[in-house]
């Protein structure tokens, strides 16, 4: 997608601090961190909901989740993370391409994480 700011990031268009890739995904910083770690994993193809999905797309989003796992501990997360996914407007997702949050870095239990404040 033309207009996609983490498309644009997966074509190298627009910077990032990026701390992984292979062939399905990037995981990179996000730019405005809800969390002491605040990474978004990425998944390389365009679609915005998980309605959009193609078996294949499921597939490959399961290797990203496993390969966040297999990550953790070498971005600082060893001790636990959370994951969030928002979808949609009620979700208010506001990148149209599918991605997880993946916070950390402390103990989330004292900090209110409202991804769109
Ligand atoms: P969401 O609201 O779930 O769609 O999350 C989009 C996330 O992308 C937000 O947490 C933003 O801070 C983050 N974000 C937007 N633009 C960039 C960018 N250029 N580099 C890194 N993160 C970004
Ligand atoms: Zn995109």
């Amino acid at each position: 997608m033309d207009d996609c700011v983490f498309c644009k990031i997966i074509k190298g268009e627009l910077p990032s601090k990026k701390y992984y890739e292979d062939d399905l995904m990037i995981v990179i910083a996000d730019i405005n961190p809800k969390a002491a770690k605040h990474y978004l994993a990425i998944p390389k193809k365009h679609y915005r909901l998980f309605t959009e999905m193609t078996p294949e797309d499921a597939e490959n989003l399961g290797k990203c989740i496993a390969k966040v796992g297999e990550l953790a501990p070498s971005l600082g997360l060893e001790n636990g993370y959370r994951l969030i996914v928002n979808q949609g407007e009620d979700g208010v997702q506001t990148v149209p391409h599918v991605h997880l949050h993946l916070l950390g870095g402390e103990n989330l239990r004292l900090r209110r994480v409202a991804l769109d404040d």
